[in-house]
């Protein structure tokens, strides 16, 4: 991977350019940018013919000057250390700019799910936590789900955790199904945090969102229920969407739930009738209001973005922008409500979840979406206040308010 693109050093370069607008100190910005502390775990499986791999895990804690670490653990094939440390630190800077009590990690496994059966799957996860079981906790670091991971194996985690510690530790581990302690509206969580964060930005730009035109990468968890409440609570028309197959486009808007069935059906959405394929190039630059990247990292760099048409990208993906992508668009009066404040309802309703486990007292959705709504709107307003305050692009106002909310604990605890 070049340098440029090895999103730890991005995350790091993002980083760099705060802690000089903030005279950071160097320690307080060395510690900054390298993680409190990682593990390399190798982690034992019996296969279902008999023999034994052995697989590589990681997690890394990049701070808890805030509270208990948080965030999620990816199973893929590609896992990297460096991918899991960028997304610890962006899991930090995610928690600081919504204001939760935590800090931030991340996991990673290197193997690949879509080859391994669901027996093979059970005895790594349990393995994994067997291999980390000492180093995380609910007042320690909370895992959750994130790529090839799901609900499921959030419950074989919580139960191995619970066994070696020798009672129901439902606390450990957030994104858990229903029945085991899971919270009510974590499905749509992101999805909807990035919709009310879109609200709050057509405000203060003035912006009439009633059939505005919107373009979705990406077709998964943030994408569908991107379209379906951008429709139902903006009355955005969707006019274009994508996933890892290619794009559709009409004019005229597409029908969630007729696309939704198209997918379920063909496993694409292309093909989808009445509308043209597009490439997923392609869809980035249509001449559209919003723009909501919710794929993959990468997607809008010095290549395409003075071609970028959006008044609005709305980044539900982690990473989608480079950072020289950033000031171009930043030039060109493109608004970017960035990843980690945009994203970050997913976390939120997985705090919502910690809480209700502390308090064995369950809220219904509307609680959920109520107090969802309120951090959003918060965290937005913070972000777009020291944004204008400092004339800087909307991530590096993120960015300031992060970072000044982990120094500000740092010091109070007498680190720095
Ligand atoms: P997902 O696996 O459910 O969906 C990913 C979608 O992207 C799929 O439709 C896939 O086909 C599509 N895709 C893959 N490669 C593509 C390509 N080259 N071009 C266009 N589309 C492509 O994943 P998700 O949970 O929806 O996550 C999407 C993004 O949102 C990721 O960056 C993830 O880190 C971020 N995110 C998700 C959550 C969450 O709660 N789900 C929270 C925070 C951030």
């Amino acid at each position: 991977m070049s340098t440029e693109l090895n999103p730890f050093a991005i995350a790091q370069k993002q980083l760099d350019e705060a802690a000089k607008i903030l005279k950071l100190d160097e320690a307080t910005h060395e510690l900054l940018r390298w993680p409190m502390r990682e593990f390399h775990v190798r982690i034992p499986v019996r296969m279902d013919d008999g023999r034994v791999k052995v697989f590589e895990g990681f997690r890394v804690q990049y701070n808890d000057a805030r509270g208990p670490t948080k965030g999620g653990i990816r199973f893929h094939p590609q896992e990297t250390i460096d991918t899991v440390r960028a997304l610890a630190a962006w899991m930090t800077w995610k928690t600081a700019v919504m204001d939760l009590p935590l800090g931030g990690a991340k996991g990673g496994v290197v193997c690949n799910p879509k080859e391994m059966s669901k027996g093979e799957l059970e005895r790594l996860s349990r393995g994994y936590i067997r291999a980390l079981a000492h180093y995380i906790g609910p007042e320690v670091d909370v895992p959750a789900p994130d790529v090839y991971t799901d609900a499921q194996i959030m419950a074989w985690m919580m139960d191995e955790y619970s066994k070696i510690v020798g009672h129901n530790a439902p606390g450990v581990i957030t994104g858990k199904p229903l029945p085991l302690g899971g919270s009510a509206g974590r499905v749509d969580a992101t999805a909807r945090g990035g919709i009310y964060c879109l609200r709050e930005a057509a405000k203060v730009l003035g912006i009439n969102l009633q059939g505005a035109t919107a373009a979705i990468q990406g077709y998964g968890n943030a994408g569908t229920f991107a379209h379906k409440l951008g429709v139902e609570l903006l009355g955005l028309k969707v006019v274009a969407v994508s996933d890892s197959k290619g794009g559709i486009y009409n004019p005229k808007g597409l029908d969630y739930e007729k696309v939704m069935a198209h997918k379920k059906e063909t496993d694409a959405v292309i093909n989808f009738p009445g509308a043209d394929n597009i490439t997923n190039e392609e869809l980035l630059e249509l001449d559209v209001d919003i723009l909501i990247p919710a794929a993959l990292e990468n997607q809008i760099g010095e290549w395409n973005a003075d071609r970028i048409k959006a008044k609005i990208v709305a980044e539900l993906a982690n990473g989608p922008t480079t950072p020289e992508a950033d000031e171009i668009l930043f030039q060109k009066g493109v608004y970017v409500i960035p990843d980690f404040l945009c994203n970050a309802g997913g976390v939120t309703v997985s705090y919502f979840e910690q809480v209700q486990n502390f308090y064995l007292y369950y809220w219904d959705e509307e609680e959920v979406h109520k107090r969802l709504d309120a951090k959003m709107t918060s965290a937005f307003h913070a972000v777009h206040e020291t944004a204008r305050k400092y004339n800087v692009h909307n991530r590096l106002g993120a960015y300031l308010v992060a970072v000044s909310r982990v120094v500000e604990a740092m010091k109070l605890r007498g680190w720095v």
